[in-house]
């Protein structure tokens, strides 16, 4: 409707006889005067023409929103091109300077494990060197730990890397990723990035009494590092959860039961809005109400059609009633 006014407003200004622009003037008066009035009813006794507010969300029992991170708060550009970058170029100095130390000792193992893993399905992995074989072999002979040593740092941080460029989500390596970042962030030399919409969302949700929990393939402890040190500030006094791939998958809809369940929610009063289909399927199907979040940068989604859709997190208070395809949506 809007458009069309403005059309009409420029319509009359432009037909009023060239000679009598008194009569344009007065015109273009009452048209404006119009159209403010069209607004202010509009947005007033109808759901507005984009305008759903926040107490739409109570209206539809929301209360738990679940976020996605990589092309939903941040940037994917921010995850590939700075997070995995600085894990890629310090994985190395970090396995030397905490090899044999109990917190790496667990992702070790589970790095050993998904190797196998990989070697059995064909894909080829980089060797992996474990020199507590090449020790065991080598019993009461004494060894140059430090050449063993930095062979098996070698392989790990060359298998790390071909799990970074193949975008695996490996529980071993996410471990091992957010330990990484840990010191980047702890040292200044990671902020993290957010869509300039996300922090004031976390602060009026949770203004609005929502719970707010982050499922993210990033590890808890990544997840927690990054809503720590982000360029807004520390926000994790918004969030009271985070989710992360050790309950299962982002696309297995028991994933999304376990998270209801440990938010102590039905699923039906949680709002997941994530970047990729799949994941918006499997929280569909335990019930989760979703939208697909359409950020710059992202790639184009398959069968996107289904869901609604928001560019941005303001929209889930102003968004229009009629503009969504979903029926899973809380704003439709
Ligand atoms: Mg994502």
């Amino acid at each position: 409707m809007k458009p069309v006014l403005r059309q009409l407003c420029f319509w009359l200004v432009a037909t009023a006889p060239s000679s009598d622009f008194a009569w344009a003037k007065l015109n273009l008066r009452l048209v404006n005067i119009a159209f403010g009035t069209f607004v202010v009813l509009t947005s007033t006794t109808v759901s507005g023409p984009d305008k759903v507010m926040i107490s739409s969300l109570a209206t539809e029992g929301i209360r738990g929103v679940l976020l996605d991170i990589e092309g939903t708060t941040t940037p994917i550009a921010f995850v590939h091109e700075v997070l995995f970058s600085y894990a890629r170029s310090e994985v190395r100095n970090f396995l030397t300077k905490h090899f044999g130390s109990a917190e790496l000792l667990a992702d070790l193992q589970q790095l050993r494990e998904e190797h196998a893993t990989d070697v059995k399905h064909g894909l080829h992995p980089p060797a992996l060197v474990n020199i507590d074989v090449e020790v065991d072999v080598e019993v009461d002979v004494e060894v140059d730990v430090d050449g063993p040593r930095d062979a098996e740092i070698d392989s790990v941080a060359e298998y790390v890397s071909w799990l970074i460029d193949r975008d695996r989500k490996s529980t071993g390596l996410k471990s091992l990723q957010g330990k990484i970042w840990k010191e980047g962030y702890i040292d200044g030399t990671l902020k993290a990035e957010l869509f300039a919409d996300v922090a004031p969302a976390l602060e009026r949700w949770r203004h609005a009494g929502l719970k707010i929990s982050i499922f993210s393939s990033g590890s808890s402890l990544a997840q927690k590092l990054l809503f720590a040190h982000t360029e807004a500030g520390d926000l994790t006094g918004f969030i009271d959860n985070y989710f992360d791939t050790t309950l299962g998958s982002k696309t297995d809809v028991a994933s999304y039961r376990r998270i209801a369940s440990a938010l102590r929610l039905p699923a039906q009063d949680v709002l997941f809005i994530s970047d990729v289909v799949p994941e918006l399927d499997a929280a569909g199907d335990c019930g989760m109400q979703t939208l697909l979040c359409i950020r710059p940068g992202n790639p184009p989604q398959p069968f996107a059609e289904r869901y609604q859709t928001i560019r941005d997190f303001d929209e889930i208070q102003n968004h229009s009633p009629d503009s969504g395809t979903k029926a899973s949506s809380p704003l439709s």
